[in-house]
């Protein structure tokens, strides 16, 4: 396939928690990946700025050991390795200090884009976003990088983009959410608003219901502490579970240019109705692991898994529900909206024949693609036998990709970054917005001392969440 890769403008990128996890995991990885790719031009920087005092030269290797770590050797060219390595540049920064502060001025270009990632803990954004501005270096037109969790209740979240306010426009900030900047997820916007074939059905005419499915096979691990202050509510629904469901029930915005996007996302929250207890089932995994040996409170209601029936209370979909289901710990791991389709008003066929309803899934992870299932004739004699089969739409083998090569989340939004586009970032009162449909739902919880169910380890869920699909005559779909 002919490479379509618009280098970016030169630019400073500052990597405040440089020598963080999600630095080498994720960053520097997705940073490499565009730079092999021809889209970071030659005369791009990449500055990490941490705690640690340290030379340019032992952050490097350190970074070399990060690449080797987490991508395939055979991206690995030495000339290629060698020539991102020199693009990179060190300095020690205290960012509840002054340490540091001038020397980062001084390295700082005026011809450049700036963009500055705050990969840190969350209590330090405030004092990053001043220090930039109190020493005078970042630009009216740089750009900073924020990352989850973005508050932890609508008064935090609200405090955050206060004192970020103080010294960024929001045209300047961007908050991460990397769910949006998959490519099943960006696809799910093309499918929708690329093509007349679907849009008409795209309403509660003619749509059963939407699942919304976040599953990991991982329990809490060494995050136990962090896990148990948040939950599966704070961790995942409020954020990435949201987004998903705001995409797949947002109207057609009237461009695809990042306000009109952002404001039909926040038109989808604000729609939410309050969900009622009995349309929510919290879980905990016990048996071969189990939550309760994993934090520090042996007494813990905090939930580990979620399941929840939500109404969208407007017109295009009212009737049809949406439930979304997220956990550890469960059988297998996977990330996928599915939107089940009502059946034919009326059948033609025999009753046994097995006429079945459209689906239209869209996976995130694993294997992201999206599949299409379509009502055909069995082939063969003896009659008219139904069949759904999937109508295949992996972008990947149609266009020549590689599906190993699809690109991570990060290396897009960084790109986006760069490149002044804040499509796929969550803007400010989207996130309160968020937060204000989580935080008495939560409260709910605290003020009935409601404790969490048991599911066990490597299943499904917990069985009141089939349940909570069952008394409406439906069923979740298997986690493959
Ligand atoms: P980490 O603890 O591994 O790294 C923290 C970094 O912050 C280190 O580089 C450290 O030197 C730096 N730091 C700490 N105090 C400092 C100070 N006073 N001055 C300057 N630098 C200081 O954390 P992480 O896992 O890389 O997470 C960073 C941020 O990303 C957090 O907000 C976290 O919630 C978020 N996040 C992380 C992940 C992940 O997978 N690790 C995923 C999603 C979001």
């Amino acid at each position: 396939m002919v490479s379509r890769v618009i280098p970016v403008d030169p630019f400073d990128l500052v990597i405040f928690g440089g020598t963080g996890d999600l630095a080498r995991r994720k960053i520097l990885p997705a940073l490499f990946r565009r730079f092999s790719d021809g889209q970071m031009p030659e005369d791009a920087r990449i500055i990490g700025a941490a705690r640690t005092k340290q030379t340019a030269a032992a952050w490097t290797k350190w970074v070399h050991e990060a690449l080797k770590e987490f991508l395939p050797k055979e991206e690995l060219g030495k000339t290629l390795v060698k020539a991102f390595l020199e693009r990179l540049d060190y300095l020690a920064i205290d960012a509840v200090g002054e340490a540091g502060w001038p020397e980062l001025k001084a390295k700082m270009r005026d011809d450049v884009t700036q963009a500055f990632y705050f990969s840190v803990a969350p209590s330090l954004f405030g004092a990053l976003a001043e220090r930039l501005h109190s020493n005078g270096i970042a630009r009216a037109d740089a750009r900073i990088v924020v990352e989850k969790p973005f508050g932890r209740d609508l008064a935090s979240a609200q405090a955050l983009n206060a004192t970020l306010a103080e010294h960024f426009a929001e045209t300047q900030i961007y908050r991460i959410d990397h769910y949006l900047g998959k490519e099943t997820v960006q696809n799910l916007m093309a499918i929708r608003f690329g093509n007349v074939l679907f849009e008409p059905l795209w309403n509660a005419q003619y749509v059963d219901h939407v699942q919304i499915t976040v599953a990991e096979e991982v329990g809490v691990g060494g995050r136990g502490a962090y896990y148990d202050k948040s939950g599966a509510m704070r961790d995942m629904v409020q954020n990435h579970l949201m987004q998903l469901l705001c995409l797949t029930a947002m109207e057609p915005p009237n461009r695809f240019e990042p306000n009109a996007v952002r404001d039909e996302k926040l038109k989808v929250i604000r729609a939410l109705d309050p969900v009622a207890s009995t349309d929510i089932v919290r879980g905990q995994y016990v048996g071969k692991s189990s939550y309760l040996d994993d934090v520090e409170d042996p007494a813990s209601r905090t939930e580990s898994y979620i399941a929840m029936k939500l109404h969208v209370a407007n017109w295009r979909w009212n009737g049809t529900p949406f439930y979304l289901r997220t956990g550890k710990c469960l059988k297998a791991r996977g990330s996928e909206i599915v939107v089940h389709f009502k059946e034919t008003p009326h059948s033609i066929f025999e009753e046994d024949a097995g006429n079945k309803a459209n689906v239209l899934s869209i996976r995130l992870q694993p294997n992201e693609g999206i599949d299409l299932r379509v009502t055909i004739k069995e082939p063969g004699p003896g009659g008219m036998r139904l069949v759904d089969v999937p109508l295949d739409m992996s972008f990947a083998d149609a266009l020549g990709h590689d599906a190993s090569h699809v690109p991570d989340a990060y290396e897009r939004l960084i790109m986006d970054v760069i490149r002044g586009d804040q499509t796929l970032f969550m803007r400010g009162d989207e996130v309160e917005a968020a937060w204000a449909w989580t935080d008495p739902i939560i409260e709910g919880w605290k003020a009935r001392n409601d404790k969490p169910v048991d599911y066990e380890t490597g299943s499904t869920g917990p069985e009141e969440a089939l349940m909570l699909m069952h008394r409406d005559g439906r069923r979740w779909r298997d986690l493959a």
